[in-house]
């Protein structure tokens, strides 16, 4: 695309890179591509900018919001409202969050500063129970004129922002690219691994990939322990509400925007998994993504030591495109990136260093 001037940072949001992860393929003894679609490039620093910026230009054409009067209220664990705090800060709407306890400190710094009201929820609250990040944020928008909650968990514009946007650029990075011997390719997204939390990011993924581009792309969903997202049930069974620490992915209801038949196959993993991951992808590749791509990123590795998984993982040209959802910049303050980051590294240097400072 040409340089060009943007009207403002919505015209930001998308066009993300997809990077190769080469490094990470090759430890783990792949012969495939592994592809990752960072999203932490985008304006608002993560996936869901995307359907921010739609839910609220869909609402803005059905004159649902007006300037200087709507009230936007939207139940999140960050992402989605940190990409509706910074389109409402350029449009002129008031907005209110309701978030999670578990949610980091550095998302409500955001989206504070961005000029929203937070309001925090009692994370183990259940989805339908009054003081949940959901029942709050209905309460609000009951009593609050002009009060509108634009609500990702149904609108029909978080997996279209996908299917239009985040699907097509991948689509389109993967067939512009071209097969060469060093570095073959099918032309195709052979396989799209997504971790779901509403499941609007892997719904409008499959339905790109799969109605006009490869309809025999493998669809993985990916889903923490303790959420119960996947299929079959009994995946879920073993872990079923337990807590993890991982922010932005599972749920304990099935939000109507996941559409299970667009998914062909569900991973679970655990918060140990996911860390690890995104230290290895720091480490390995350079990229500073935040922990639900780690948890993606082990998704993906475990499913392609799976039957299926091993045909793709021993073929050379296959394209296996992992989508990293968010970056660090949300996650600094965290205990778990505070140990993959401090955790000392062997390093050839290390005696080096030691000698040098040890002189007099
Ligand atoms: N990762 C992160 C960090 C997120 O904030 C979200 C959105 N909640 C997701 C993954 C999952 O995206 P989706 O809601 O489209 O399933």
């Amino acid at each position: 695309m040409p340089f060009r001037i943007l009207d403002d940072a919505l015209g930001a949001v998308g066009n993300t890179p997809l990077i190769r992860l080469d490094k990470v393929a090759k430890v783990n003894g792949l012969k495939c591509n592994l592809l990752g679609k960072v999203e932490f490039f985008s304006a608002g620093g993560s996936v869901k900018d995307r359907i921010a910026k739609a839910m609220v230009q869909a609402a803005e054409k059905e004159g649902k919001l007006i300037p200087g009067k709507s009230v936007v209220i939207e139940p999140t664990s960050g992402n989605t409202g940190i990409g509706l705090a910074m389109a409402c800060a350029i449009k002129g709407y008031s907005v209110i969050i309701t978030l999670p306890n578990k949610m980091s400190l550095e998302k409500e710094a955001l989206l504070r500063a961005l000029g929203a009201e937070v309001i925090r929820t009692p994370t183990e609250a259940a989805w339908d129970s009054p003081e949940s990040h959901i029942g709050v944020a209905q309460k609000l928008q009951r009593e609050i004129p002009y009060g509108i909650i634009l609500d990702q968990y149904r609108n029909v514009n978080n997996p279209l922002a996908h299917e239009y946007t985040t699907g097509p650029e991948i689509i389109e990075a993967i067939e512009s690219t071209p097969s060469t011997s060093a570095r073959p390719s099918s032309g195709k997204v052979d396989v799209m691994v997504s971790a779901a939390g509403t499941g609007g990011t892997v719904t409008g993924l499959s339905r790109a990939i799969k109605k006009s581009h490869n309809k025999d792309c493998v669809i993985v969903g990916v889903d923490p322990k303790g959420s119960i997202l996947a299929l079959p049930v009994e995946l879920n069974a073993v872990d079923e509400g337990s807590q993890y620490v991982v922010e932005g992915i599972g749920y304990d209801f099935i939000p109507d925007v996941l559409s299970h038949s667009d998914v062909t196959e569900w991973v679970k993993t655990s918060d140990d998994e996911a860390f690890t991951a995104v230290q290895t992808m720091m480490r390995q590749e350079g990229l500073l993504v935040g922990g639900s791509s780690g948890s993606a990123l082990s998704g993906a590795l475990a499913w392609l030591k799976t039957e299926a998984g091993q045909q793709i993982a021993n073929t050379e040209g296959k394209n296996v495109v992992v989508l990293l959802a968010d970056g660090i910049r949300n996650y600094m303050s965290k205990p778990w990136f505070l140990e993959i980051a401090l955790e000392a590294k062997p390093s050839p240097l290390a005696g080096v260093i030691s000698n040098i400072l040890q002189k007099s």
